[in-house]
Protein backbone atom coordinates (compact mmCIF):
# COMPACT_ATOMS: atom_id res chain seq x y z
CA UNK A 1 0.00 0.00 0.00
CA UNK A 2 2.30 2.91 -1.00
CA UNK A 3 0.00 5.54 0.02
CA UNK A 4 -0.03 4.65 3.53
CA UNK A 5 3.53 3.65 3.46
CA UNK A 6 3.89 7.33 1.92
CA UNK A 7 1.96 8.94 5.04
CA UNK A 8 3.70 7.29 7.92
CA UNK A 9 7.16 8.16 5.96
CA UNK A 10 5.94 11.63 6.36
CA UNK A 11 4.97 11.32 10.04
CA UNK A 12 8.38 9.37 10.80
CA UNK A 13 10.20 12.99 9.96
CA UNK A 14 8.26 14.77 12.96
CA UNK A 15 10.26 15.01 15.87
CA UNK A 16 10.11 12.73 18.42
CA UNK A 17 7.89 9.73 16.23
CA UNK A 18 8.66 6.98 16.27
CA UNK A 19 7.32 3.72 13.54
CA UNK A 20 4.78 2.48 15.84
CA UNK A 21 3.57 6.48 16.62
CA UNK A 22 4.13 7.06 13.02
CA UNK A 23 1.69 4.00 11.91
CA UNK A 24 -1.06 4.96 14.60
CA UNK A 25 -1.39 8.48 12.89
CA UNK A 26 -1.23 7.14 9.21
CA UNK A 27 -4.13 4.77 10.49
CA UNK A 28 -6.08 7.72 12.32
CA UNK A 29 -5.62 9.58 8.81
CA UNK A 30 -7.13 6.45 7.10
CA UNK A 31 -10.59 6.50 9.41
CA UNK A 32 -10.98 10.30 10.05
CA UNK A 33 -13.41 11.71 7.66
CA UNK A 34 -13.17 13.76 5.02
CA UNK A 35 -14.15 17.29 6.34
CA UNK A 36 -11.48 16.35 9.19
CA UNK A 37 -8.72 15.77 6.46
CA UNK A 38 -10.18 19.27 4.96
CA UNK A 39 -9.46 20.68 8.40
CA UNK A 40 -5.86 18.94 8.84
CA UNK A 41 -4.59 20.04 4.90
CA UNK A 42 -6.28 24.06 5.80
CA UNK A 43 -4.29 24.36 9.02
CA UNK A 44 -1.28 23.26 7.99
CA UNK A 45 -1.62 25.53 5.10
CA UNK A 46 -2.74 28.16 6.64
CA UNK A 47 -0.02 27.74 9.37
CA UNK A 48 3.12 27.86 6.73
CA UNK A 49 1.22 30.64 4.98
CA UNK A 50 0.55 32.85 8.23
CA UNK A 51 3.38 31.89 10.63
CA UNK A 52 6.67 33.80 10.02
CA UNK A 53 9.57 34.81 11.81
CA UNK A 54 9.51 38.34 14.15
CA UNK A 55 11.13 41.09 12.58
CA UNK A 56 13.07 41.36 15.66
CA UNK A 57 13.64 38.57 17.66
CA UNK A 58 12.74 36.01 15.13
CA UNK A 59 10.61 34.06 17.29
CA UNK A 60 7.21 32.54 15.22
CA UNK A 61 4.94 35.84 14.41
CA UNK A 62 1.50 36.04 12.26
CA UNK A 63 2.57 39.44 11.49
CA UNK A 64 5.78 41.58 11.36
CA UNK A 65 5.68 41.47 15.46
CA UNK A 66 5.82 38.75 17.66
CA UNK A 67 3.60 38.96 20.89
CA UNK A 68 6.67 39.80 23.01
CA UNK A 69 7.85 42.94 20.67
CA UNK A 70 4.34 44.33 20.32
CA UNK A 71 3.83 44.42 24.12
CA UNK A 72 5.05 47.79 25.03
CA UNK A 73 5.52 46.92 28.74
CA UNK A 74 8.08 44.67 27.89
CA UNK A 75 11.65 45.58 28.93
CA UNK A 76 13.78 46.45 25.67
CA UNK A 77 17.21 46.96 27.65
CA UNK A 78 17.05 43.07 28.34
CA UNK A 79 17.90 40.33 25.80
CA UNK A 80 17.41 36.67 26.56
CA UNK A 81 19.08 34.66 24.20
CA UNK A 82 17.42 31.19 23.11
CA UNK A 83 18.56 28.53 20.67
CA UNK A 84 15.02 27.80 19.86
CA UNK A 85 11.17 29.24 19.86
CA UNK A 86 9.90 26.73 22.04
CA UNK A 87 12.98 27.62 24.49
CA UNK A 88 11.26 31.18 24.39
CA UNK A 89 8.06 29.78 25.10
CA UNK A 90 9.10 27.59 28.47
CA UNK A 91 10.65 31.11 29.38
CA UNK A 92 7.48 32.71 28.77
CA UNK A 93 5.10 30.11 30.50
CA UNK A 94 7.50 30.29 33.72
CA UNK A 95 6.16 34.49 33.92
CA UNK A 96 9.63 35.17 35.49
CA UNK A 97 11.16 37.36 32.57
CA UNK A 98 10.04 40.36 31.97
CA UNK A 99 12.61 41.70 28.87
CA UNK A 100 12.32 40.49 25.72
CA UNK A 101 14.26 37.64 23.36
CA UNK A 102 16.72 37.16 20.35
CA UNK A 103 16.16 33.55 19.14
CA UNK A 104 19.32 31.91 17.02
CA UNK A 105 17.61 29.00 15.46
CA UNK A 106 20.00 26.88 16.29
CA UNK A 107 23.54 26.57 17.77
CA UNK A 108 27.02 26.86 16.66
CA UNK A 109 28.40 23.75 16.97
CA UNK A 110 32.09 22.63 15.62
CA UNK A 111 30.66 18.98 15.91
CA UNK A 112 27.97 18.96 13.42
CA UNK A 113 30.07 21.58 11.84
CA UNK A 114 27.18 24.30 12.33
CA UNK A 115 29.10 27.93 11.50
CA UNK A 116 28.26 31.25 13.33
CA UNK A 117 26.96 32.53 9.81
CA UNK A 118 24.19 29.26 9.70
CA UNK A 119 22.15 30.92 12.73
CA UNK A 120 20.42 34.55 13.79
CA UNK A 121 23.91 35.90 15.45
CA UNK A 122 24.70 38.43 13.11
CA UNK A 123 21.48 39.59 13.84
CA UNK A 124 21.49 39.87 17.00
CA UNK A 125 24.87 41.78 16.71
CA UNK A 126 22.79 44.16 14.22
CA UNK A 127 19.97 44.49 16.98
CA UNK A 128 22.43 45.11 19.96
CA UNK A 129 24.18 47.86 17.28
CA UNK A 130 21.42 49.97 16.24
CA UNK A 131 20.33 50.31 19.81
CA UNK A 132 22.96 51.93 20.83
CA UNK A 133 23.92 51.35 24.53
CA UNK A 134 20.15 50.98 25.57
CA UNK A 135 20.60 47.35 25.80
CA UNK A 136 21.59 46.87 29.36
CA UNK A 137 21.83 42.98 29.64
CA UNK A 138 22.40 39.93 27.18
CA UNK A 139 20.94 36.62 28.98
CA UNK A 140 22.36 34.02 27.11
CA UNK A 141 20.09 30.79 27.74
CA UNK A 142 21.34 28.71 25.35
CA UNK A 143 21.18 24.62 26.48
CA UNK A 144 23.64 23.45 28.94
CA UNK A 145 25.50 21.12 26.38
CA UNK A 146 28.33 21.67 24.48
CA UNK A 147 26.79 23.30 21.64
CA UNK A 148 25.05 25.55 24.01
CA UNK A 149 28.48 26.45 25.65
CA UNK A 150 30.67 26.89 22.22
CA UNK A 151 27.50 29.36 21.15
CA UNK A 152 27.84 30.86 24.84
CA UNK A 153 31.21 31.78 24.60
CA UNK A 154 31.20 32.92 21.04
CA UNK A 155 28.08 35.28 21.57
CA UNK A 156 30.30 36.68 24.66
CA UNK A 157 33.32 37.56 22.01
CA UNK A 158 31.10 39.33 19.64
CA UNK A 159 28.49 41.16 22.13
CA UNK A 160 31.35 42.31 24.81
CA UNK A 161 31.79 45.61 22.89
CA UNK A 162 28.75 46.68 22.64
CA UNK A 163 27.31 45.40 26.20
CA UNK A 164 28.51 45.69 29.71
CA UNK A 165 26.70 42.66 31.39
CA UNK A 166 26.44 39.26 29.30
CA UNK A 167 24.83 36.86 32.26
CA UNK A 168 24.13 33.03 31.54
CA UNK A 169 21.34 31.44 33.42
CA UNK A 170 22.82 28.46 35.91
CA UNK A 171 21.03 27.43 38.66
CA UNK A 172 19.61 24.02 39.07
CA UNK A 173 19.76 23.44 35.17
CA UNK A 174 20.32 19.79 34.54
CA UNK A 175 23.74 19.32 32.67
CA UNK A 176 23.19 18.38 29.08
CA UNK A 177 18.83 19.21 29.87
CA UNK A 178 16.73 21.16 27.09
CA UNK A 179 15.47 24.24 28.02
CA UNK A 180 11.70 23.49 27.07
CA UNK A 181 11.92 20.04 29.64
CA UNK A 182 12.57 21.99 32.72
CA UNK A 183 9.56 23.00 34.94
CA UNK A 184 8.70 26.63 35.10
CA UNK A 185 10.04 26.92 38.51
CA UNK A 186 13.43 25.36 38.01
CA UNK A 187 13.68 28.04 34.63
CA UNK A 188 12.09 30.76 37.07
CA UNK A 189 15.46 30.20 39.27
CA UNK A 190 17.33 29.76 36.40
CA UNK A 191 16.80 33.14 35.20
CA UNK A 192 17.09 34.46 38.57
CA UNK A 193 20.51 32.97 39.63
CA UNK A 194 22.11 33.81 36.51
CA UNK A 195 26.03 34.67 36.87
CA UNK A 196 28.01 36.91 34.89
CA UNK A 197 29.93 35.72 32.15
ZN1 LIG B 1 9.68 39.24 18.53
Amino acid sequence: MKALEKIIGVFRKFPGVGPKQAERFALYVVRASNPEIENLVEALRGVKASVKHCSECYNYAEGDLCPVCSDPNRDRSLICVVERPQDLAAIEKAKSFSGVYHVLHGAVSPASGVQPDQIKLKELLDRVRAADGAVKEIIVATNPDADGEATAMYLIRLLKPYVDRITRIAYGMPLGGDIDYMDEVTLGYALKGRVKI
